[in-house]
């Protein structure tokens, strides 16, 4: 058992393997408060990768409804279940002993692969329904088939109001939290930096990419035993019975690679099918460069580094979990903090006071969410006029003032080319009257 160092833990932590560090990390953020839910991502994916026979049941990028909704069906709260009962009320942070290297604060708790290491399978009394399996380097559960089935269950169900709500009769949607809620949550693999699929494999048949971090099953030595689908805690690695191996989302590496001729003639990187498809400009996919510590490099002008690291605006999922995920979510607005602290770890009111009243900075690079499908290395603000401000609500209840300014945001491309330039206020071109009609 090797000993890591997770930054969004704040702390070492027991992993498998010794550390080993890609030299740039494939990574991305979901603004959640955009989505519409129409699933044009997923069949994005899906037409391109998930198409043959065996496949039918795998969805490598799925947008589920929260707080019920879930594919496979409730593997948030199995697995947060498992955590509990492998360290009652112990799965708490210590948001006060924030800094550079633990921006979050220090967890406390048991990561999968701290929670498998303490305890025997006796000492969790597990409820009957949640399969209890390990690797036995990883806490996780193999879902049942039917688990795999309808994956938008729950789609656009909000949660119940509250009794507070009843009794009062009171507003369903006021901010700063709204009492009936539900909210998108965008899935796809998180090329975790310590992976729990790579793990749990006792073929060694998963490996992280040197260059991108992207992780890949070699399907050559994959022997389906499934061991990386019961430890992901995410569930991302998914059995094709045809096959009889697992698979899982690749990155589009191809495309990350700049080696699609047809959509990348000039040979950069451009993003994933399900971030270029995506119809409610949620999302933003990057390549963060990784120091020689195994830590991100700093690099302030990359959006990606940027919005994770300087604004923490966008957080991990399921931080706690201890894979690293390198997706990152802007939280909904609207949705009660404890829940939020539960998904994203104690960064996020924080997150939403600094998406709700955005720095001017913040505000142009939102700007950039799906303007191009190359991917952006570096951005630039040049300042222009001020041109309005606003009184914005936090979530604590206090109010701020937003100031608007018309600035220029302009994007570059891996090879520091300008790609997009764009201002904040749309200029407005009026027709003349003969051209009333016209296309
Ligand atoms: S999300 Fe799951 S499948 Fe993807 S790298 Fe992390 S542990 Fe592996
Ligand atoms: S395409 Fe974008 S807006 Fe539509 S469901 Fe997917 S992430 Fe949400």
């Amino acid at each position: 058992m090797g000993n890591v160092y997770n930054w969004q833990l704040g702390r070492q932590m027991e992993y498998p393997y010794e550390e080993a560090h890609p030299e740039r990390q494939f990574a991305f953020v979901f603004n959640i408060n955009r989505c519409i839910g129409c699933q044009t991502c997923t069949m994005a994916c899906k037409s391109t990768w998930t198409f043959s026979r065996g496949q039918e049941h795998m969805w490598w990028n799925n947008v589920e409804t929260k707080p019920y909704g879930g594919y496979p069906h409730f593997w948030d709260q199995k697995i947060l279940m498992l955590l509990q009962k492998a360290n009652p009320d112990g799965q708490i942070w210590n948001a006060r002993q924030r800094n550079e290297s633990a921006p979050y604060g220090v967890f406390e708790g048991k990561t999968v692969f701290e929670a498998v290491s303490a305890r025997t399978d006796q000492e969790i009394d597990t409820p009957s329904d949640i399969p209890q399996e390990n690797s036995g380097r990883v806490l996780g559960y193999l879902p049942a088939d039917e688990d795999w089935d309808a994956p938008n269950l729950y789609e656009d169900t909000a949660r119940r109001p509250s009794e507070q709500y009843q009794q009062w009769g009171g507003e369903g949607a006021s901010l700063p939290a709204h009492n009936i809620w539900f909210f998108h949550l965008q899935r796809i693999c998180n090329h975790c930096t310590y992976p729990a699929c790579l793990a749990a494999c006792p073929r060694q048949a998963i490996y992280k990419r040197p260059e991108d971090g992207v992780v890949l099953i070699d399907q050559s030595r994959c022997r389906g035993y499934r061991k990386c689908v019961e430890a992901c805690p995410y569930k991302k690695s998914i059995y094709r019975g045809t096959t009889r191996t697992s698979e899982k989302c690749v990155a589009c590496f191809p495309r990350l690679e700049g080696k699609d001729a047809v959509v990348t003639p000039d040979g950069v990187p451009i993003e994933t099918r399900c971030m270029s498809a995506c119809v409610g400009k949620i999302r933003m996919q990057g390549l963060v460069k990784i120091g020689k510590d195994g830590q991100w490099a700093k690099d302030p002008n990359n959006p990606i580094y940027y919005m994770v690291k300087e604004e923490k605006i966008a957080l991990p999922l399921y931080p706690q979990f201890g894979t690293e995920p390198n997706g990152f979510y802007i939280p909904p607005r609207w949705v009660p903090i404890s829940y939020l602290n539960q998904m994203f770890g104690p960064g996020a009111e924080a997150a939403i006071d600094a998406y709700v009243c955005p720095s001017r900075k913040m505000l142009g690079l939102l700007q950039l969410f799906r303007v191009t499908r190359t991917i952006i290395f570096r951005f630039k603000l040049i300042e222009g006029q001020k041109t309005g401000e606003f009184e914005v609500m936090l979530p604590s209840g206090k109010k701020k003032t937003l100031e608007i300014f018309n600035d220029t945001i302009i994007g570059y491309d891996a090879r520091d080319r300008e790609i997009v330039q764009l201002t904040i206020e749309e200029p407005v071109f009026e027709r003349s009257k003969e051209h009333y009609n016209s296309i």
